[in-house]
């Protein structure tokens, strides 16, 4: 009998695992993870984290699922892969042999490059317990600073204010997020981060974090302020886990290199979920995505081809809708100024391919926080932003997934064409 050892109990080794099962009912799969808390949603622990969902709303697989699934779980951490003799160790504590290996252990919050950054109150969010951290630590504090750019700043910036917490968010560069973001975006959010209490700090990095009998008590910033304050939360991007494959002599660049098989440089070695960088055989490129889907698709794909199908992942136009200071916002496609930003490594929630700045037109619709912006290519749609009013998040995605011929909409570039309606009707007529 097949054993398929799993590592990582994030969407992507789930997923690989559910399609394991329905392929191979009797085959031995055993999952590996050092955090016992199980499968939730980490994009939800957002929502946790501003009280607008219980705890157990994270929650995406019953007792019953899982004993459908009929997996081993072993708790632990793998310390060592053994690709010529199929082992994976536990330190000290253990072996165990697989016939196929998955790795799908995520990435894991850069911490703060600054003295003071392993002071009481210096928090990430990452996972669940990160969110517990932070929910516990708000209670008393009066005040934080926030750093980073991209998503998981602004949601730590959200969360810390619902929980009444005086917030001032400092961010490296003149505007918020700028290689996504165009200045009009970037200015929208920012104005309702500051109607909202937010005290934004422009160009204002922390060059040190003050600390009292082990907590934090103040930010000293590389402006020469001193900010007073009890927490210190942390966005500046993510690391990919490559340790235990590079250790292993896999390949690797800025994640484990797969090709469109999933498979690492090891044949009985897969690689899934974030931490895959997998490569696209139409543009031998590799991308990185940190996000929840393609990371499912991901274990997915991975599942299939370690029962010894051949399926190729086909990588989709990332797609991620989230809520961004209170704004309802799509983001599809290649939508990037080419700009630097506040992060410092890969952003979590995010896709390479939306900082790429694409040959294209911007085209764009305001109305107070509707805002839509295209980037119109040579005949396709290429990317787009939709921020508020969601009515073309839908039709756009569809219409840039599907990389549908627009010649017949060219007029959409006219100056102060009705963008929404031309876009409606569009797709309403290729639905027809
Ligand atoms: C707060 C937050 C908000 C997000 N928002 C969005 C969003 O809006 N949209 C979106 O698309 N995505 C979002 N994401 C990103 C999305 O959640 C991730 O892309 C997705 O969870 C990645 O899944 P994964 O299975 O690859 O890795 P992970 O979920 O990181 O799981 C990896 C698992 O492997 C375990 N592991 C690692 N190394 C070892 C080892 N050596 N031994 C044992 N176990 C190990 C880890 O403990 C972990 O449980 C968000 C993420 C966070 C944290």
């Amino acid at each position: 009998m097949t054993r398929y050892v799993i590592v990582g109990n994030g969407v992507a080794g789930v997923a690989a695992i559910s399609s394991l099962r329905a392929l191979e009912g009797s085959a031995e799969i055993v999952q590996v993870a050092e955090d016992a808390r199980g499968f939730y949603s980490r994009p939800g622990l957002a929502y946790y984290l501003t009280d607008e969902i219980p705890e157990k709303m994270l929650t995406i697989y019953t007792k019953d699922d899982w004993r459908k699934l009929k997996t081993r779980f072993v708790k632990g951490v793998v310390t060592t892969i053994n690709p010529q003799k199929h082992q994976v160790e536990f330190g000290a504590l253990g072996k165990l042999s697989y016939d196929r290996l998955l790795l799908a252990t995520g990435s894991t919050a850069v911490p703060a490059a600054v003295p003071g950054a392993a002071l009481q109150g210096v928090v990430k969010l990452d996972d669940f317990d990160d969110s517990r951290r932070i929910i516990s630590l708000a209670r008393r504090a009066k005040t934080a600073v926030v750093l980073g750019g991209g998503i998981i700043a602004l949601e730590l910036v959200e969360g810390l204010k619902a929980r009444g917490v005086k917030v001032h968010y400092f961010l490296r560069g003149k505007r918020y997020w700028p290689n996504v973001l165009d200045e009009a975006e970037s200015r929208l959010l920012e104005q309702r981060l500051a109607e909202d209490g937010v005290t934004l700090h422009f160009q204002t990095e922390a060059a040190e974090i003050l600390g009292k009998s082990g907590k934090v008590i103040a930010v000293r910033t590389t402006r020469g302020e001193t900010i007073r304050c009890e927490m210190v939360a942390v966005g500046i991007g993510v690391k990919l886990r490559l340790e235990l494959a590079k250790a292993a002599g896999l390949a690797t660049d800025k994640g484990i290199l797969t090709d469109e098989n999933m498979r690492t440089s090891q044949p009985d070695i897969f690689a899934a979920g974030d931490v895959a960088q997998v490569r696209d055989p139409v543009s031998g490129q590799a991308f990185i995505d940190t996000l929840w889907y393609p990371a499912r698709e991901k274990g997915r794909i991975a599942a299939l081809n370690m029962t010894g199908r051949k399926i190729p992942y086909q990588r989709k136009v990332s797609v991620n809708v989230l809520r961004l200071a209170g704004v309802m916002t799509t983001i599809i496609g290649a939508v990037g100024s080419g700009v630097d930003d506040d992060l410092v490594s890969v952003a979590r929630g995010s896709s390479e391919s939306w900082q790429q700045l694409p040959n294209t037109i911007a085209m764009e619709s305001n109305m107070d926080v509707n805002h839509v912006r295209l980037m119109i290519g040579e005949n396709t749609l290429l990317g787009a932003m939709v921020m508020g009013e969601q009515k073309l998040s839908l039709p756009l995605q569809e219409i840039i997934s599907s990389k549908v011929d627009i010649s017949s909409i060219r007029h959409l570039l006219h100056p102060g064409a009705p963008l929404g309606q031309i876009i409606m009707d569009f797709w309403e007529s290729l639905k027809s």
